[in-house]
C-alpha cells in the first residue's frame, strides 16, 4: 500500500462523500447527538487534505474549517475517541481555529470504515468547559456507528444489483481500482460469463415470459457463486452476464475453470428447459492491475465470449489477433452508418446467370461492394454477418434494394429485361413494411414485379414465424420471385423444404466445388436437383468454376449456373460489355 494518508484520502474519495447536499439521514443524527448531551453543536466531520468538512451539522453555519488544529483531525489520525474538557486550558488547541470562534469544549468518535480507513469524526461541541461521562462516552460511539451505518448504506445502493444481489459494474469497476491501489502490476484474469446469447434473450422474453429470465439470472448468479467460491466477489453485469477475477494461472487452467463452470450453468433445471436458447459461453481476458480500465478489461473478456460463442466454443481466451479483429468489426460497424448515406463507398456488382440449356442470360445477381475509405475493399462476407443482427440491417437492404431496382431500370430502358436478384437477410423478413416498400419502389420504378428476386437462406425462412411468412406471402402474391439461397447448408433442408413458399433453390457453392470429383457429392447433388423439381422448383447451381462442373449439373438436370467459369461479378458498364461479347459470339 501507498502512504497511509494517501490511501485513507482515496477511501474517503470514493465514498463520494465530500461537498455534496445535507441529507436528513444525516442530520437526524447530528440532531439526537446534540439532544442527548444538551449541547448546542453537533457535527459530521469528514478529514479531507487541508479541511474538515461538515457532511452535517446542527449549530454552526459554515460547511468546514481548517485541518490544521482541528480536534476531529487528531480523532481522524489516531482513530481514537478524542476529549477535550476545555480548549482553553490546553497548550495546543488555546489559539485552534475553534478556541478563536468561542468553542471550549470538544468530545468526537472516529467514524472508522470496515476496511479500518478513518474518515473524520462524529463530534459534539459546547461554549463551556465540560467533562463527559462514560455513558455519555459510550453514545458518542455508537452514533459515530450509525453514521458509518449510513455511509455504507448509501454507498452500496448503486452498487447492488436488486435481482440477484450481487455487486454490479460499478463496484467492479471500483473493487479493480482498490485491488490496483493493493498490489498494482499483478497479473489477473476476468471471466466473463454470458449464460443466454444475446441476440436470443429477445426470443426467450416472448417465449418464456420476463419472469424466467429473472429466475434464470438468480439460479445462475448462485450456481456460479457456488462454483468460484462464496469468498470470490461475483459482478452482475445485467442481461444474464457475469463477471469474476481470478489470479493468472495457465491458459489451460482458466480454460478448465471456464469450461467446468459452463458445464454446472448448463446442468442447471431452467438451463435444461431451454436448451436451444440457454447457452453459456466464458470470455477470458488477462490483465495487469491498475494498467487497464474496468471497460476496458470488460469488452475485452466480452469479445472473447462473442468469439468463443461464434467459434462453437464453450469458453475463449482473448488475445491480440482476436483485438485486432474486434477493432476492425467495431470501426465497420461505427462506419457502415455513414457509408450507407453516401454513394462514394459502396456499390453493388452483378454476376450473371445463364440458363443451361440455352446460355442465354435473363438474370444477374447484385452483390455489394464496400470500398472502405481506410480498409479499403471488405469483403460482405465480413461485414454484413456483423451488421445482420442490428438495426442497420434494414437500411443496408433499403441501401441495395434502391441502388438494384435503378440498375434494373436503367437496363429496362435500354431494352435489357435482366432480372436482379437481391439478397435480403433474415431480419428484413421481420420488418412489417418490408414487402410493402420493396414493392412501393418497384412501382415508383415503373417496373414490373418480375424485373427483380428476393435471395434468401433457408434458415432465415424456417422457424422464423407469422411476421417473416406474412412478408413473403405478400411479395409471393405481389408476383415476385423468391429464391432459397445457399441451399443445403442448412440442417433442415430436405424435410422442411415442402412448407418454404419459393420458386427457386440456389445449391450452394460448397457443393458445387467438389462435384466433378466426388460421385456422393453427385448423388446428392442429383437427388436434391429432383427433389427441388418435383417440388416445382427451378434450379440454380452457384459457384460453378470449370467446365467439368457445368457439363455434370447440365447431366443433372440443372437449370441455370452462376459462377467464375462464366463471368465474376461485375461492374454494370462490364457486364454490358460481357452481354455483349457474348450474344456477338454465338
Ligand atoms: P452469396 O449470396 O452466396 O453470394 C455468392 C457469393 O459467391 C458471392 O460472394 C460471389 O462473389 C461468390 N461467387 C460467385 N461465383 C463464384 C465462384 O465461381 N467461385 C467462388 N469461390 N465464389 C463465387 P460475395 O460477393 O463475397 O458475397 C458473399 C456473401 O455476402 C453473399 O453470399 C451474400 O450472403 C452476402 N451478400 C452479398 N451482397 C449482399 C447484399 O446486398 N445483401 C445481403 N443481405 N447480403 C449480401
Ligand atoms: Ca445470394
Ligand atoms: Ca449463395
Amino acid at each position: 500500500m501507498k502512504h497511509p494518508e494517501q490511501a485513507r484520502l482515496f477511501a474517503l474519495k470514493q465514498l463520494n462523500l465530500l461537498d455534496t447536499a445535507p441529507s436528513d439521514s444525516f442530520d437526524r443524527i447530528t440532531r439526537m447527538a446534540s439532544q442527548l448531551f444538551g449541547l448546542p453543536i453537533s457535527a459530521v466531520s469528514l478529514t479531507d487534505s487541508d479541511r474538515q468538512w461538515f457532511k452535517s451539522r446542527v449549530g454552526v453555519d459554515h460547511r468546514e474549517i481548517p485541518r490544521d488544529k482541528a480536534p476531529c483531525a487528531q480523532v481522524c489520525d489516531s482513530a481514537e475517541v478524542l476529549v477535550i474538557p476545555d480548549l482553553l486550558a490546553s497548550n495546543y488547541y488555546q489559539d485552534s481555529h475553534l478556541a478563536n470562534t468561542g468553542i471550549r469544549f470538544y468530545a468526537g468518535a472516529p467514524l472508522t470504515t470496515r476496511e479500518g480507513q478513518t474518515l473524520g469524526a462524529m463530534c459534539v461541541l459546547g461554549t463551556e468547559p465540560r467533562d463527559i461521562t462514560e455513558q455519555e462516552r459510550a453514545s458518542l460511539v455508537d452514533l459515530a456507528a450509525m453514521v458509518m451505518a449510513q455511509i455504507e448504506l448509501q454507498h452500496a445502493f448503486g452498487r447492488v444489483d436488486p435481482l440477484t444481489g450481487l455487486a454490479n459494474r460499478s463496484q467492479f469497476s471500483e473493487d479493480l481500482q482498490d485491488l490496483a491501489l493493493d498490489s498494482p502490476g499483478e497479473p489477473r484474469a476476468a471471466l466473463f460469463t454470458e449464460v443466454v446469447e444475446a441476440s436470443q434473450l429477445s426470443a426467450l422474453h416472448r417465449t418464456m415470459g420476463s419472469g424466467f429470465l429473472d429466475e434464470l439470472a438468480q439460479v445462475s448468479a448462485q450456481c456460479i457463486q457456488e462454483t468460484i467460491g462464496l469468498e470470490s466477489p461475483l459482478y452482475y453485469l445485467g442481461s444474464c452476464q457475469f463477471v469474476h477475477l481470478l489470479p493468472v494461472d495457465s491458459h489451460a487452467s482458466l480454460i478448465e475453470h471456464a469450461l467446468n463452470l459452463r458445464q454446472r450453468l448448463m446442468a442447471l433445471e431452467s438451463a435444461r428447459d431451454v436448451s436451444v436458447l440457454v447457452r453459456p459461453v466464458v470470455g477470458i481476458a488477462s490483465f495487469e492491475l491498475g494498467e487497464t480500465a474496468a471497460p476496458d478489461i470488460l469488452r475485452s473478456a466480452h469479445a472473447a465470449s462473442l468469439d468463443a460463442r461464434q467459434m462453437g466454443q464453450g469458453a475463449g481466451v482473448f488475445s491480440a489477433a482476436l483485438e485486432e479483429r474486434f477493432q476492425r468489426s467495431s470501426m465497420l460497424l461505427a462506419d457502415i452508418g455513414r457509408a450507407l448515406k453516401t454513394d462514394d463507398e459502396l456499390y453493388l456488382v452483378f454476376q450473371p446467370r445463364v440458363w443451361v440449356a440455352s446460355g442465354d442470360c435473363q438474370g444477374v445477381e447484385a452483390l455489394l461492394r464496400w470500398r472502405h475509405p481506410e480498409l479499403g475493399e471488405v469483403s460482405p462476407a465480413e461485414f454484413i454477418p456483423l451488421i445482420e443482427n442490428t438495426p442497420m440491417a434494414r437500411a443496408l437492404t433499403d441501401w441495395v434494394v434502391n441502388r438494384a431496382i435503378r440498375q434494373a431500370a436503367l437496363w429496362h430502358a435500354e431494352g435489357r429485361p435482366l432480372r436482379v436478384s437481391i439478397n435480403v437477410s433474415a431480419t428484413n423478413l421481420e420488418e412489417h413494411d418490408f414487402a410493402q416498400r420493396v414493392l412501393e419502389k418497384l412501382r415508383q420504378a415503373n417496373l414490373p414485379a418480375d424485373a427483380i428476386e428476393l435471395e434468401v437462406t433457408e434458415s432465415a425462412l424456417i422457424g422464423k414465424g407469422q411476421a417473416a411468412a406474412t412478408q413473403l406471402d405478400a411479395l409471393i402474391a405481389a408476383g415476385i420471385l423468391i429464391a432459397i439461397d445457399d441451399f443445403g447448408t442448412g440442417y433442415s433442408s430436405l424435410s422442411y423444404l415442402h412448407e418454404i413458399p419459393a420458386n427457386i433453390v440456389k445449391i450452394d457453392r460448397s457443393f458445387i466445388a467438389h462435384l466433378e470429383e466426388d460421385a456422393r457429392i453427385q448423388t446428392l447433388v442429383g437427388s436434391m436437383i429432383r427433389m427441388a423439381h418435383d417440388l416445382g422448383y427451378s434450379v440454380v447451381a452457384e459457384g460453378v468454376e470449370n467446365q467439368a462442373a457445368l457439363d455434370c449439373l447440365s447431366q443433372l438436370g440443372c437449370n441455370e449456373v452462376q459462377g467464375y467459369l462464366l463471368a465474376k461479378p461485375l461492374p454494370p458498364r462490364d457486364l454490358e460489355t460481357w452481354l455483349a461479347k457474348r450474344s456477338g459470339g454465338q
